[in-house]
């Protein structure tokens, strides 16, 4: 049987936290999907495209990495795809709160899928998609913080 994973987010944008999940799983699991969907308690700065488009470009010649926007609960999504695993990533306990009880309703909802959790590498263990966000409207240097196709997206959005 082949474990395909989906990992589902607002990934507004991509940092290097995401990559660094992704690219980690891709190693382990036989396909990883970006799934990229709309979080309706935060306001969004890229479009859904935009988005779509930036994860697509970075993970362009992964063959085994794809990239799909969605917008439906989670696991109704992963068994459309054909996915048997959710995975998400902790950092903080603030995160594992919040996953504890998605993961919670997630059994319920679909007890056929597993839910498993990536804690990140060292050295993108602070990265947040809203810090990113923060630092670059303020001027300050973000660009260590996400792949280069971002940083151009974030330029332009706070020129
Ligand atoms: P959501 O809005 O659903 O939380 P995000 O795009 O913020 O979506 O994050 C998607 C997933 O990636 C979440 O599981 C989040 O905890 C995880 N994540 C975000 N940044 C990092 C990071 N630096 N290291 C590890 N996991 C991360």
């Amino acid at each position: 049987m082949k474990n395909i994973v989906l990992y589902p987010g607002s990934f507004d944008p991509l940092t290097n936290g995401h990559k660094d999940i992704i690219e980690r799983a891709a190693d382990v699991f036989d396909e990883v999907i970006v799934a990229i969907g709309v979080n309706s308690n935060k306001a969004a700065l890229f479009s859904l495209e935009q988005r779509v488009e930036m994860a697509e470009s970075v993970f362009a010649k992964e063959d085994n990495i794809q990239v799909t926007a969605f917008d439906a609960l989670s696991t109704d999504f992963a068994l459309e795809c054909g996915a048997n695993i959710i995975l998400r990533g902790l950092r903080t306990g603030i995160d594992f709160a919040a996953e504890f009880q998605l993961d919670w309703m997630n059994q319920r909802l679909a007890p056929e899928l597993e839910t498993l959790f990536m804690t990140p590498s060292e050295e993108v263990a602070g990265i947040s998609s809203t810090l990113v966000k923060e630092v670059a409207k303020y001027g300050g240097d973000y660009e260590q913080f996400v792949p280069a196709v971002v940083a151009q997206a974030l330029e332009d959005a706070f020129a």
